[in-house]
């Protein structure tokens, strides 16, 4: 029930401000994982002000544009029809810890969770997901989403709610994987995952799966130059392949102005770096 709530406090902000998303996570980023639908008419919602009590459900229906229907079916404790909600964003957005809040609200719901994690990222072991800071949640490492039902046992999926999937991009079967549990099983599907890579190109599966998807939140880091919000990662490395799994040894959160000048940078090193290296015979 909470989470149907939830969306109603974005309406304290001013309604000419155009960042919502990134202004919010600031200050709570739970925030950010409530459904986006309350975003479709912005323009036309009242701005109740910041002290008034907004948790009851008919003041709610009041600057609420959602039909009845929609209300009431994400008010039962068990939907009749799936979802997939989208996490996505740069390196060290917080995107892993996003993903293990809403996992866990769900759980506490009362709702079977499940949490499926790429077997590529092997930094912190492959039986549980940590977070940069350390939060920490169980989950099953696989190479391929389409073995997850058979892993867990057909019963034990048939019984869950809801499934997180964390480093969603190394998934090559995404689409088909959250098509199925959504649409046929089901199923909740939340899906945390890069969008692109060191050089801001498209990467992975992630974005093939925005036309499917209920929600799709973008989450922002702290340039690690101005601590402005950061929107790209840079890569302090020379390594110029697509795919190279590290932390903040590797890459670093940069804002757009930092992004390009650490690029030409970087170029700037390579050259050096390459014109220094020793002819191989
Ligand atoms: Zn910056």
């Amino acid at each position: 029930m909470m989470r149907s709530l939830l969306p109603f406090q974005f309406y304290t902000l001013p309604p000419s401000h155009h960042h919502h998303h990134h202004l919010l996570l600031k200050h709570s980023p739970n925030l950010l994982l409530s459904p986006v639908q309350t975003f479709r008419s912005p323009v036309s919602l009242p701005t109740p002000s910041v002290q008034k009590p907004s948790s009851s459900f008919t003041s709610f229906r009041r600057y609420c544009k959602l039909p009845v229907q929609d209300i009431r079916s994400s008010m039962q404790s068990r939907p009749s029809s799936g979802e997939i909600h989208v996490i996505t964003g740069p390196m060290f957005a917080g995107k892993t810890t996003a993903l293990i809040r809403r996992v866990q609200a769900e759980q506490s719901n009362g709702r079977n969770v499940a949490m499926i994690k790429s077997d590529k990222d092997t930094r912190y072991g492959l039986d549980a997901i940590v977070t940069h800071d350390g939060t920490k949640m169980p989950c099953m490492a696989l190479p391929e989403l389409s073995l997850f039902r058979e892993r867990l046992g057909v019963e034990s999926y048939n019984k869950l709610d809801v499934i997180g999937i964390d480093e969603a991009q190394f998934f090559e079967d995404l689409y088909d994987f959250c098509c199925n549990a959504a649409d046929r099983d089901r199923k909740t599907v939340i899906v945390a995952g890069l969008d692109g890579d060191f050089l801001r190109r498209r990467f992975g599966t992630v974005l093939d799966i925005i036309p499917l998807a209920d929600t799709v939140t973008k989450l922002t880091a702290t340039c690690e130059f101005c601590g402005q919000h950061a929107f790209f990662t840079l890569r302090k490395t020379k390594e110029t392949q697509t795919e190279l799994i590290g932390g903040a040894d590797v890459y670093m959160p940069v804002c757009r102005q930092h992004y390009v000048d650490g690029q030409l940078v970087m170029e700037a090193t390579r050259i050096v770096l390459d014109a220094e290296r020793p002819a191989v015979v």
